[in-house]
């Protein structure tokens, strides 16, 4: 089934040359008599000319009878395309093919939606996309996007095996373990009543990959999650994960930095500066109101705490009585905000059990709204220097404790300059990429609901040294010696330095957890009792690779990045899974369904 040349090949200089050509029929025309097919494969496109008066009938027939999609093998002589016939929007737009013979190799139904028409088919609804992937694969957009995937795939690879890492596959039949989201668990049908878990990232393999001497660890690991899905999550996804021993923070920081310059140079060519800005949790959120700030506009948080101390408006001073924050954003240019919109970022602060929204307009030379008449000259002369404001401004405040006033204002600072970017009043480059470290985590955070304090990122990560004897006496102090690696508003990966001293991850589980000593026991026992046989000192990271593909792909779906994904309800539409099983294969996992769809 030779080709002599792929369809993104011919050029002028082939001109004269017998040549053949495998592929798909792309787009047909029938112009005064003469047949035009472009055939397509995956690197490109090439026009074939099937002239009546010099081809057998049976051949022009045949060719005159395919559509779109059939797959054919041409071969014919390349020559200059007539004058004023070029397509300037295809590389090999000077030449087309004239066909001499041409083999049938398979035909194709009619299309449930065409592959050629980059207009209509990025329109077409998702799901009909799904289900016919394969289609969808075809189409240029998908085709690139899987490619660059690979590249970026062998970039990652190169890089690490030149920085000494070896790649460590990690099982993916594992074991319950609470790390944070739920499990997809598989039946054991050796064991009745036992189960293994599909992992939620291969972290436990990594750390005891280090006891076991590895130092430089990676792996492109699937990781399984069972949450319900939020906009852009799949229930499996990729991770570029990694774990070095005999390191420290600052060695995790280089050589990630290193590797994401080494990946947009391969997939954008261009040139990332290093170091990343590093920005402690506390200030992002102080800042920027968020723990993964899009750093690419401004529109920063400022704190008016003091300024409102002794407010005649009480809801200020009131929330400051409570040991709260007033803090506030100027969106600048967005005075004419209407109604809806006020309405949406009123239901933001809502959402966080704010009982309102405060906002001033600044329009015709005046602050429009029913708090000013409560502030004093001092406070908006404050307001005004902070803030920088001038005619057109939109302010917004919230007053409550610190997490929430952030978080509230983090919100509204992204929809309104959402808002202010559809408006083309803030433009913000695509081709810029603010990479930055958020370092200084809490180590512990406080559920109410449950009264107990968990673990920010995981119950593996190191506190900060000299914070290790504030563990049981003042946990909320302590630090964590974790770190998030975020773009342009994305969190790209996260990682820490471990806990590698058993007795330090025992009182974690035990002590701060409280996680009972048989439940440690029997989740945890092999990796304490791993530590007590002489484990380095380590630490790691893991990328979300899908969503790093996504960005280098400028689309906003990891959807498009991976060639089988799943539906926001996780359905693989194609095969039509997750799909009931015969009784036979229940009773063999001595499995019994309560209400089940019959097969
Ligand atoms: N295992 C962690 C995660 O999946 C990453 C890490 O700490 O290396 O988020």
């Amino acid at each position: 089934m030779k080709r002599t040349h792929h369809c993104n090949e011919l050029r002028p200089a082939h001109i004269g040359q017998t040549v053949t050509l495998t592929g798909w029929v792309h787009s047909r025309r029938d112009l005064g008599g003469l047949l035009f097919l472009d055939v397509r494969d995956r690197e490109g496109r090439t026009q074939t000319v099937f002239d009546p008066s010099d081809l057998p009938n049976a051949l022009f027939e045949s060719a005159a009878a395919l559509r779109s999609e059939c797959v054919v093998r041409v071969t014919g002589k390349v020559r200059q395309r007539p004058a004023g016939t070029n397509n300037p929007k295809i590389s090999t737009g000077e030449i087309e093919v004239l066909a001499q013979s041409l083999e049938v190799l398979n035909m194709a139904d009619v299309l449930p939606f065409p592959v050629d028409d980059p207009e209509i088919a990025g329109k077409v609804n998702e799901e009909l996309r799904l289900k016919y992937r394969y289609l969808d694969l075809r189409r240029p957009e998908m085709a690139r996007n899987l490619r660059l995937r690979s590249k970026v795939a062998g970039a990652t690879r190169q890089f690490l095996d030149e920085q000494g890492f070896l790649e460590v596959e990690t099982p993916i039949l594992f074991k319950s373990t609470p790390e944070g989201a739920r499990e997809f668990l598989v039946p054991n049908r050796r064991e009745p009543g036992t189960f293994y878990a599909l992992p939620q990232s291969p972290q436990q393999f990594k750390q005891i990959l280090m006891v076991g001497g590895v130092e430089r660890y990676y792996q492109l690991a699937r990781c399984f999650r069972d949450e319900d899905q939020r906009a852009d999550r799949q229930l499996e996804f990729t991770q570029i994960d990694i774990e070095m021993s005999f390191i420290e923070r600052e060695d995790v920081y280089a050589l990630v930095e290193g590797l994401l310059k080494r990946i947009w140079k391969t997939a954008l060519d261009i040139d990332v500066p290093t170091p990343f800005r590093r920005l402690r949790f506390e200030e992002a959120l102080n800042r920027y109101g968020i723990d993964k700030p899009d750093t690419r506009f401004g529109q920063e948080l400022a704190d008016f705490t003091e300024e409102f101390r002794g407010s005649a408006f009480k809801v200020f001073s009131g929330a400051v009585a409570g040991g709260g924050v007033v803090k506030a954003l100027n969106a600048k240019g967005l005075a004419g905000a209407t109604q809806g919109q006020i309405e949406t970022m009123t239901e933001y602060a809502k959402s966080f059990g704010a009982r309102g929204l405060a906002y001033i307009k600044i329009e015709n030379g005046e602050w429009k709204s029913p708090i000013v008449k409560f502030f004093s000259d001092a406070e908006k002369a404050a307001l005004t220097a902070k803030l920088q404001i001038e005619e057109g401004d939109l302010i917004l405040f919230a007053a409550d404790h610190w997490l929430n006033a952030c978080e509230i204002l983090g919100k509204i600072r992204l929809y309104c300059a959402d808002v202010l970017r559809e408006q083309g009043k803030l433009t913000v480059d695509s081709k810029r990429f603010d990479f930055l470290w958020v370092v200084d985590f809490p180590l512990l955070s406080f559920d109410k609901e449950q009264n107990r304090w968990y673990s920010s990122h995981h119950p593996f990560t190191a506190p900060v040294a000299e914070d290790i004897p504030l563990l049981k006496s003042d946990p909320k102090k302590v630090r964590g010696q974790h770190y998030d690696i975020v773009v342009n508003g994305v969190e790209l990966g996260g990682g820490s330095i471990r806990i590698h001293q058993p007795d330090v991850q025992k009182t974690v589980f035990e002590e701060v957890l409280q996680i009972p000593p048989a439940e440690t026991k029997l989740r945890f026992g092999y990796l304490l009792e791993a530590f007590r046989y002489g484990a380095p000192p380590h630490g790691g990271i893991a990328l979300g690779f899908d969503r790093l593909i996504a960005i280098l792909c400028d689309t906003p779906s990891i959807r498009d990045v991976i060639a089988f994904p799943k539906t926001a309800k996780g359905v693989d539409l194609m095969t039509d899974s997750p799909a009931p099983v015969p009784p036979r294969q229940l009773r063999e996992l001595y499995i019994e369904v309560k209400s089940a769809k019959s097969p």
